[in-house]
């Protein structure tokens, strides 16, 4: 009897699938493509799914999606496009305090429809400039101001207040209104394509002041307390200590100075991936863990310092033990689909952070390149030799996540430089992503993503080992050619 569930009344169900306790209990470190979960009952659609999830002890977004603090991955754009849909950006700090700081502010007075950093030309510019615009940036409505920048005095048409701009817009047959100040300098511009573009967004992640919610990265340097002031002056919500093997005294140390002196800004800890490493930043007072060691898709770490945990077993052990202090956790590198989102939340991550899902796309920084006809943007690892180069950083930068002291001669690379193909704008990636994800948890039978991870607690939500063959079988195969097409 001991083995079996009454379900119904047509009588005894056997005991099937394995615990979140159970599947990880036998010592074997696990990734995402290990197990699958079982299917559970639906009674409600996949829209009723929701969403909501904590990022940190204080902050709840209505989507746990969350932009890795990465030079080719999260400056202000994609943090617009994160918090718009609902998620955060984490803005990186491979670059200057003072560029850094720009970027989160750019975040915090984002205004929907404005262009704020507008291509300008001066009087001294040619045709031949306009085209290489268009050819660039697929747009040729340019402002010329005195001095060919953003803040100088404009040399078209007149101007209009803020407050006039969009109703101006929308009456007039203008393609781009231009927005000066009293002293007729430029401001912002506001594009009537981007008008009509223009949708609501819901679920927007903001703070009560209605401003976008928006992170940003730190070291754990001396001279990354100067940064913290800055990243404060400029609004910042939450700061991440960027480390990729955070259970250190340098970063217990930081935690207890940011919660000292900024006790209102929320501070992320990590990376860990035992309940060890967890316990040390908890005890010094992270609202938040980053969980992750070499899972991500352009890190070497696990080759090159044989250290690190599969990616599935890390967020199962963490999340496991940091729930009991209220320390919610994100689940960072090694996501590549949609159902690896579902997994790492089913596991008792909170949020997830993406890189290369997110590379690659418009607002991810960086120019498109072709290579053999294919569109590409540049994808590269923080623990790059590239990156930690710091020649090409914006303003000379501050990649000590991985090159850990002054005295550290030779870099030894934890990460790799690529490149992704494009994959347009993440306002139409990130719906696709939440689908997914609602109709992931109605499969499941979990109607928000608190009942998943409560489901997994109680033992109700059952996983399968995969073998190799299985996950093959789960895999498009048998054919002989095919288009994957997501969305
Ligand atoms: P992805 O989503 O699989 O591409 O992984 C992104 C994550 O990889 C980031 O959020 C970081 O935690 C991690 N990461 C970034 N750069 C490096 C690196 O150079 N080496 C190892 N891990 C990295």
């Amino acid at each position: 009897m001991a083995d079996y569930l009454i379900c119904g009344g047509t009588g005894y169900v056997p005991e099937d699938g394995l615990t979140g306790a159970q599947l990880f209990s036998n010592g074997d470190g696990l990734t995402y493509n290990d197990f699958i979960i079982l299917p559970g009952f639906i009674d409600f659609t996949a829209d009723e799914v929701d969403l909501t999830s904590a990022l940190t002890k204080k902050i709840s977004l209505k989507a746990p999606l969350v932009s890795s603090p990465m030079d080719t991955v999260t400056e202000s754009d994609m943090a617009i496009a994160m918090a718009l849909c609902g998620g955060i950006g984490i803005i990186h700090h491979n670059c200057t305090p003072e560029y850094q700081a720009n970027e989160v502010h750019k975040v915090k007075k984002y205004k929907q429809g404005f262009i704020r950093d507008p291509v300008v030309l001066s009087p001294n510019h040619s045709i031949g400039d306009v085209l290489r615009v268009k050819k660039e940036k697929g747009f040729c409505g340019i402002p010329v101001t005195e001095n060919g920048k953003l803040g100088g005095k404009l040399l078209a048409s007149s101007g209009v207040t803020l407050e006039e701009a969009n109703s101006i817009l929308e009456k007039s047959k203008k393609g781009k209104l231009p927005i000066v100040n009293e002293k007729q300098e430029l401001v912002a511009l506001i594009a009537r394509t981007d008008l009509k573009k223009s949708r609501n967004y819901p679920s927007a992640s903001k703070d009560e002041n209605k401003q976008l919610l928006v992170g940003a990265a730190v070291g754990t340097r001396e001279e990354d307390k100067q940064r913290l002031t800055l990243l404060a002056q400029a609004g910042v919500d939450v700061v991440l200590i960027d480390s990729s093997q955070g259970n250190s005294v340098y970063q217990i140390d930081m935690i207890r100075y940011i919660k000292q002196t900024y006790p209102d800004l929320q501070v992320i800890g990590g990376n860990v991936v035992t309940a060890a490493q967890a316990k040390n930043l908890i005890d010094a007072g992270v609202d938040g863990l980053r969980v992750g060691m070499g899972s991500g898709s352009i890190c070497i770490t696990q080759e090159v310092m044989a250290v690190g945990r599969p990616q599935g077993t890390a967020v199962y052990k963490v999340a496991e033990y940091a729930r009991r202090f209220g320390v919610p956790v994100i689940a960072d590198g090694g996501i590549q689909s949609v159902g690896h989102i579902i997994k790492a939340l089913s596991l008792g991550a909170s949020t997830v952070m993406m890189g290369s899902l997110l590379a690659g796309t418009t607002e991810a920084p960086g120019e498109y390149y072709f290579s053999d006809g294919v569109r590409l943007k540049k994808y590269r690892g923080m623990g790059s030799l590239e990156a930690m180069d710091r020649k090409d950083v914006k303003g000379g930068g501050a990649a000590d996540r991985y090159f850990h002291s002054e005295t550290d001669k030779l870099k030894v690379a934890q990460g790799v430089s690529g490149s992704i193909v494009d994959k347009g704008s993440v306002l139409r990636f990130l719906p696709y992503l939440q689908c997914g994800l609602r109709h992931g948890c109605q499969d499941i039978g979990a109607r928000s993503l608190s009942i998943l991870r409560s489901m997994m607690y109680s033992g109700e939500l059952k996983f399968e080992r995969r073998t190799q063959s299985a996950q093959v079988e789960g895999n498009v195969h048998g054919l002989f050619s095919y288009e994957k097409r997501l969305f």
